[in-house]
C-alpha cells in the first residue's frame, strides 16, 4: 500500500520505518526543513518510562497548580478542562494506577524489542547511556511512590531503594541537607539522545528506499475518500507562482502523527481527541563546575524534572503547564513561563548545586499531547484510511516505537503482538 505519515518526529520516523519494513510505500511530510524538530527535539533523554516516569498516578497533579504534582496548572474553568483534571484524579488511587501500568506495559516491552532490535541491526550509536537516579523530597511524596515500588516488583524492574544516605554514597554531587526521603536508582535505566535517534533512522531510510521524505512542506489538510485518502500541502513560503493551486498527495492511506498539531488536523474532520496540550520546558546550560556535575541522570520524582548531561552541557526539562486546549497555537503568558523556569532553576540547585550556570542557560518550550488516562492515542480514528499515532505524552519517546509497530501490523491487517485490552485502550477514538 502507500502510505501518507504527516510529522517527522519520532513518532512519523517510526512509523515510517515499520511501515516500509512490513512492504509499505512511504511518504513522510514534516513542515520544518528537517526531522526531530518538535517535542522530539526537547526531550531530556529518558528512553523508556518507568512506573516512576508515567504521567499518572499517585503523584501526578495532585495539587493543582501547586508544582508538588508535577504539572502548573492553568486550563481555566470551562467544564471541559474541569472533567479532564478529574479523569486523571481518578487515577490517583493505587489499583487504578495498577491497572493502567499493567495495560501500557506490552507497549513498554514492545517498544524496547523495537529499539533493541534496530540499535543491533544498523549499529546505532546515539548517545546511549545508563544510569537514572529518581529522588523524592518528603515523606508524603514517598508513601505516594510506593505503589509504583510495589509495580517494579511485580514486573522484576531491577531497581536499588535507597535511603538519603546510601544515595549520597553512591552520587556524592547530591547534598544531604536540607533531608530528603529516599531514591530509586536504575542502574540499567537508559538515557540517549533522541533526535539524533530519529536522524539516524531516516538516514538508514534514505539508504534503504521505499521512503521519501516531503520536509519543509505542511499539510493543510487531511482528506478521507471512499477509495482513496489524500492530503493538501500548504504553498511553499517561497512559492512565487500565481496559481497557487492546491498541491495534493494521495495515497491507500494517513498516519497523522503530528504531535500537539494532530488535533487541529483531525478536528476538521470532526474527529474529538481526548487530549489537552501540555507545554514543557527545558534550560540547556552550560557546565558551572564539572565536579558537581552527576554522573547519573537526575529526577525529581514527583515534580518530573530530570537532569541530565548531554554533551558539554545540562538539561534540566520539566516545568509543564497544562493549558486551555485552544491555548495551543498562543504564546504563553511570560508569568508561566518563569514559574515553569524557575521551577527547573529550583530543582537544578536542590540536586545539583553548582553543576549548572543557570545564568547562561538558555530555554526551550515544546508542546505535547496529554491523554486523560495517561495512554498514548495509537490506531484507527473515524475511517479505516485514517490512523493515528500521538499522545505519548512527556514519557513517550521510545513508545512510539511500539506504537508505530502496532499501527504497521493494523494498516497491513496482520495480527498485532499486543493483547487486545491494550488495544482497545489506545485506540483515538476513546472517550
Ligand atoms: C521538554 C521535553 C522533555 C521530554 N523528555 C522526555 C524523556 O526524557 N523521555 C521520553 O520518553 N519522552 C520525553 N519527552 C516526550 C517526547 O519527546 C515525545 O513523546 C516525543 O518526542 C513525541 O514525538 P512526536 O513525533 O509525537 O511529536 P513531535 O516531535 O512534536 O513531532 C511532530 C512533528 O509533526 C510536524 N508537523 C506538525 N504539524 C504538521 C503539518 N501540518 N504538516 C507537516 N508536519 C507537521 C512537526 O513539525 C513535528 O516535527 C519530552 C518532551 C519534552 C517537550
Amino acid at each position: 500500500m502507500d502510505v501518507i505519515v504527516i510529522g517527522g518526529g519520532i513518532a512519523g520516523v517510526a512509523t515510517a520505518y515499520q511501515l516500509r519494513a512490513a512492504g509499505h510505500r512511504v511518504c513522510v511530510v514534516e513542515r520544518h526543513a528537517t526531522v526531530a524538530q518538535g517535542a522530539t527535539y526537547g526531550h531530556s533523554g529518558i528512553v523508556l518510562p518507568t512506573p516512576l516516569d508515567v504521567w499518572f498516578g499517585p503523584t501526578f497533579l495532585r495539587n493543582g497548580r501547586q508544582s508538588s504534582g508535577g504539572v502548573i496548572c492553568k486550563t481555566g474553568f470551562t467544564g471541559q478542562a474541569r472533567a479532564f483534571v478529574k479523569r486523571l484524579a481518578t487515577l490517583h488511587g493505587s489499583e487504578a494506577f495498577e491497572a493502567r501500568y499493567a495495560l501500557l506495559r506490552p507497549l513498554i516491552e514492545s517498544a524496547q524489542s523495537v529499539l533493541e532490535d534496530a540499535e543491533g541491526r544498523f549499529q546505532l550509536e546515539y548517545e546511549q547511556r545508563e544510569g537514572l537516579l529518581y529522588l523524592v523530597r518528603g515523606s508524603d511524596e514517598w508513601s505516594l511512590t510506593q505503589p509504583a515500588l510495589e509495580l517494579l516488583r511485580r514486573f522484576e524492574t531491577p531497581h536499588h531503594v535507597l535511603t538519603p544516605h546510601e544515595c549520597v554514597a553512591a552520587e556524592h554531587t547530591i547534598p544531604a541537607d536540607p533531608p530528603f526521603a529516599g531514591a530509586v536508582r536504575f542502574d540499567q535505566g537508559r538515557v540517549a539522545n533522541c533526535p539524533l535517534f530519529v536522524k539516524q533512522l531516516k538516514q538508514v531510510l534514505d539508504t534503504l528506499g521505499g521512503v521519501q521524505f516531503q520536509t519543509g512542506r505542511e499539510v493543510s489538510a487531511v482528506r478521507i475518500e471512499s477509495q482513496r485518502a489524500a492530503v493538501e500541502l500548504a504553498p511553499r513560503p517561497d512559492d512565487a507562482s500565481r496559481t497557487r493551486e492546491v498541491e495534493v498527495i494521495s495515497a491507500d492511506a494517513v498516519v497523522v502523527a503530528a504531535g500537539a498539531q494532530t488535533v487541529n488536523l483531525l478536528a476538521p474532520l470532526g474527529i474529538k481527541l481526548p487530549v489537552y496540550p501540555l507545554r514543557m520546558h527545558t534550560l540547556n546550560s552550560p557546565v558551572a563546575h564539572e565536579e558537581c556535575v552527576p554522573h547519573s541522570t537526575l529526577i525529581d520524582a514527583a515534580r518530573r524534572i530530570a537532569i541530565t548531561r548531554m554533551n558539554h552541557r545540562l538539561r534540566i526539562s520539566g516545568g509543564a503547564v497544562l493549558q486551555h486546549a485552544k491555548q495551543l497555537d498562543e504564546p504563553l503568558p511570560e508569568s508561566l513561563t518563569e514559574e515553569a523556569l524557575a521551577l527547573l532553576g529550583e530543582a537544578s540547585r536542590d540536586w545539583a548545586p553548582g553543576a549548572a550556570r543557570i545564568s547562561a542557560a538558555l530555554a526551550w518550550e515544546g508542546m505535547k499531547l496529554l491523554s486523560a488516562d495517561g495512554l498514548p492515542l495509537v490506531g484507527s480514528v473515524g475511517n479505516p484510511r485514517l490512523y493515528v499515532n500521538a499522545a505519548h505524552g512527556p514519557a513517550g519517546w521510545a513508545l512510539a516505537l511500539g506504537s508505530a509497530r502496532l499501527i504497521a501490523q493494523q494498516i497491513s491487517n496482520t495480527r498485532p503482538d499486543l493483547p487486545a485490552e491494550t488495544i482497545e485502550a489506545l485506540w483515538p477514538g476513546r472517550s
